[in-house]
This record gives C-alpha cells, sequence and structure tokens, in this order.
C-alpha cells in the first residue's frame, strides 16, 4: 500500500516516513502543499497523512482541492494547532480523522489502518479468503492454522489482492503499491511474488488472467 505523507518539519516528516515504511507501507514524502497536490492529482495512492500548516500552499486547501476532484482516499490530518476550530475545519473540508502533535507513531499506524478498512469497505480486522487468513495489524497471514513467513513486498501484495478480492488488479497497479517515488522497481519483480506466494500459500489462490493482470477469487462469488 503506498501512502502520501504531507509535512514540513524534517524530523517528524523522517520519523513519519521511517515508522509507516517499518509497517510495510510504500511512502512518498512531500514537503509542501503544492508538490502534494500534484502528487495527488496524478497517483492512487491507499491513504494521506495531511500537516494542515504547509509552506505554498495549506493543508486545508490541498484537502478542499481532493475533495472537490471527488477523490475517495482517506485522509487523516496533523495538526499542531490546538484548536478545536482547525480540526473542525479540516473535518469539514473532508478529513477522516485527526491527529493532535505531537503523536505515538503506533497511534499513527493503526489511524491509517482503520480508515484504509474503512475505504475498503471492510470493517473486520481479520482478512479471510480462500482459507488464508490476513492480519494486517499483526502482519501476519495464517493458512492451515500456520503462520505463514512472508517477506514485507509479499505480504503488500497479497495484503492489495485480498483487500479487492474478485477483482482483477493490473500488474502496474501492484507495483504503485509497492514502491515510493524514486525507488527502484525491479523488472519481474511482481511476478515473482506472485510466484513465492503460491509456493508458500497454494498455487490456485492466485489466478493469472493473461494480458491483465491477477486476482484472488472472493468467496462469495466462487
Ligand atoms: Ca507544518
Amino acid at each position: 500500500m503506498r501512502i502520501l505523507v504531507v509535512e514540513d518539519d524534517a524530523l517528524l516528516g523522517d520519523a513519519i516516513q521511517a515508522g509507516l515504511k517499518q509497517s510495510g507501507y510504500a511512502v512518498d514524502w512531500m514537503r509542501d502543499g503544492v508538490t502534494a497536490d500534484q502528487a495527488l492529482s496524478t497517483e492512487a495512492y491507499a491513504a494521506v497523512v495531511l500537516d494542515l500548516g504547509l509552506p505554498r500552499l495549506d493543508g486545508l486547501e490541498v484537502l478542499r482541492r481532493l475533495r472537490s476532484r471527488n477523490a475517495p482516499i482517506p485522509v487523516l490530518i496533523l495538526t499542531a494547532r490546538d484548536t478545536v476550530n482547525d480540526r473542525i475545519k479540516g473535518l469539514d473540508a473532508g478529513a477522516d480523522d485527526y491527529l493532535l502533535k505531537p503523536f505515538d507513531m503506533g497511534e499513527l499506524a493503526a489511524r491509517l489502518r482503520a480508515l484504509i478498512r474503512r475505504s475498503s469497505g471492510k470493517a473486520e480486522l481479520l482478512l479471510q479468503v480462500g482459507g488464508v487468513q490476513l492480519d494486517h495489524a499483526a502482519h501476519r497471514v495464517i493458512y492451515r492454522e500456520q503462520t505463514v513467513d512472508l517477506s514485507p513486498k509479499e505480504f503488500a501484495v497479497l495484503h492489495a489482492l485480498m483487500l479487492d478480492a474478485g477483482k482483477v488488479l493490473s500488474r502496474s497497479r501492484i507495483e504503485e503499491q509497492l514502491y515510493a517515488w524514486g525507488e527502484e522497481v525491479e523488472s519481474n519483480a511482481v511476478e515473482v511474488h506472485i510466484h513465492h506466494l503460491r509456493r508458500k500459500l497454494f498455487p490456485e489462490l492466485i489466478a493469472t488472467i493473461r494480458g491483465v493482470g491477477y486476482l484472488i477469487q472472493s468467496d462469495k462469488e466462487s
């Protein structure tokens, strides 16, 4: 999953980026409102962490522009301004949640997970498809009552396919979720991760739709 972090404070931005990477996300970090607005116009993100006080373009304006494009992407705002008014303005402008600085990285990660779950319409904590259980919070996959050892990128590929079970995801769509800007995309990486997932779980779990992409069949439809 790819997350956009918009924060002009270098120390805080760096800490958020590192923390979210550790949770297995691909993270793009933008330090001003204009760059963030451009990134949000062109890239597909699973969620945005948005500071309100930003150079060049205020966070609230970034949010208003995002919502005026009808983008349903979940947004968590960060504010140091401890005024109720700012939070109200943010929520009214289309934010889904907020955190006051300073905050705990664990709480930020947990709130993002909750937002992403809600936006995908899956309220339950565990994803279950084809006998495979994926626990996003614990970063754990269970199959036949055994924990399956997956690399962070394998986990991310499986998570993307399970969240969108029943839909075909193209290779580039999966790559977008795996790599941040500037990170080198290894060729055939997605194929290799899928190959490993089939071997570690079971071959029929992930179907290849030739020329289109990959699919995990939803339990409801099979
Ligand atoms: Ca700021």
